[in-house]
């Protein structure tokens, strides 16, 4: 799909007069749009989208998603208190952590979250030191029963979850310490454009469901599908079409769950990178050119801002703003300035010529851009920014200052 801008070149010179790049900005509307559509594809569901809160994790965007009805996940303490400050608790939270430090289970005790544990073993280290809740979830590996896709690799060589058998035993020793009301929960597959992967996890949660039911006699309340609805990073890729997955599902259901006595049967999600990723921008001056062996554009931000490129060899697609319609006749490397040489945002990218001056625009930096900063080589960290659905646009969270980098050390023993 072709790749576009919510803002135009004018609007950016407008917000650089005070805001200085770098920064992140994201997109309120398109955030509300694409929810209210995933809401709407699983409206004949009894259905609840927990926004993964790592993939970003600013209040102000939690709000956003909380209004459109959304709860969150979490997977850390610092993830819970983001919560509690945007009033969100109780079962509106799913915490699927994994080898989870006690401070943090009674974190999200404390809460009232919905606990999805990612090991048999987490069942006794729960107890000693929260107690066993009345609703608790389980975290499956399928192992060999399933395919994971390239990102989240083969489900054997994943250090997640519990196997099969231990589905079974882990249920029943949670029903035995008081636990009574029960979901089970399977992440396998990640970055997924194909609509399918994500059918086959709710299929086979419905045959687990069955077989737990035949099995334990347990009637699950909930079965959770997680994440891993894909981002549409290539302009040849084609996004998830969110209304044909649940339509998908819902036939799924009226298979494997209403026939066999299971319904209702609720479907919980944990999806981060799609709700935000496509709406979040990385805003960078380019302010250096270099004729080396190749041609080198140097940028103002760099991997700290966004590490995806440098870290997996990710694909983010490239603006020069006010030349949309200009041919893409220049082949460069698009570059940061750590002292690293993984600091590419592309690599032999086709690009319009660049001038030092221009402003660059790299898409679909709104999931694993910001949270992945880093202060390596003494970078700073970014502002992030909100472009309402009005046109204003609000500092979500401000830059790091080098008093912040230094805020942990004392200087005056030097
Ligand atoms: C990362 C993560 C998610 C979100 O995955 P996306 O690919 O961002 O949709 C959901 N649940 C858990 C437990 C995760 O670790």
């Amino acid at each position: 799909m072709k790749k576009t801008l919510p803002f135009s070149k004018s609007k950016i010179q407008e917000i650089i007069k005070t805001h200085p790049t770098p920064f992140h900005i994201y997109e309120e509307k398109g955030i509300r749009q694409n929810m209210r559509t995933f809401l709407k594809a699983f409206e004949w569901a009894d259905f609840k989208e927990y926004f993964a809160v790592k993939a970003t994790p600013n209040p102000y965007l939690m709000k956003i998603l909380k209004e459109e009805g959304c709860g969150m996940d979490c997977s850390s303490a610092a993830e819970l208190a983001l919560c509690e400050k945007v009033g969100i608790t109780g079962e509106d939270i799913m915490f699927s952590s994994n080898e989870t430090p006690a401070y943090e289970y009674q974190a999200a005790a404390r809460l009232g979250a919905v606990i999805n544990l990612d090991d048999i073993t987490h069942i006794p280290y729960l107890e000693k030191h929260c107690g066993i809740p009345e609703v608790i979830s389980i975290r499956y590996n399928p192992g060999p029963e399933r395919t994971g896709n390239a990102i989240i690799g083969n489900p054997v060589e994943s250090k997640y979850g519990f196997t099969k058998p231990q589905v079974f035993e882990g249920l029943k020793l949670l029903r035995d310490k008081g636990a009574k009301r029960f979901g089970v929960h399977c992440f396998v597959i990640s970055n997924e454009l194909n609509r399918q992967s994500y059918v086959e996890t709710a299929r086979m949660l419905f045959a687990l469901a069955k077989e737990i039911r035949d099995t334990l006699g347990i009637q699950l309340e909930f079965i959770n599908l997680s994440g891993g609805i894909g981002v549409a990073y290539r302009p040849e890729d084609e996004p998830v079409d969110l209304l044909a997955l649940g339509a998908e599902i819902k036939a799924a259901y009226e298979e494997l769950v209403i026939p066999n006595g299971l319904h209702p049967l609720g479907i919980r999600s944990e999806c981060g990178r799609m709700v935000t990723g496509p709406y979040g921008f990385l805003i960078t001056e380019a302010i250096h050119e270099k004729h080396i062996y190749k041609e080198y554009i140097g940028v103002d931000a760099c991997m700290a801002n966004l590490m995806r490129p440098g870290l997996y060899g990710a694909y983010h697609h490239i603006t020069v703003l006010g030349k949309e319609d200009a041919k893409s006749d220049q082949t460069y490397d698009v570059v940061g300035s750590l002292c690293e040489n993984n600091d590419k945002f592309a690599i032999d990218r086709r690009l319009p010529k660049i001038e030092p001056g221009d402003l660059l625009a790299i898409h679909d930096a709104g999931a694993h851009g910001h949270a992945m900063g880093f202060n390596y080589n003494g970078k700073l960290r970014s502002a992030e920014l909100l472009l309402k659905e009005d046109g204003q646009v609000q500092q979500i969270r401000r830059a790091e200052t080098l008093d912040d980098l230094f805020a942990t050390l004392d200087f005056s023993k030097l």
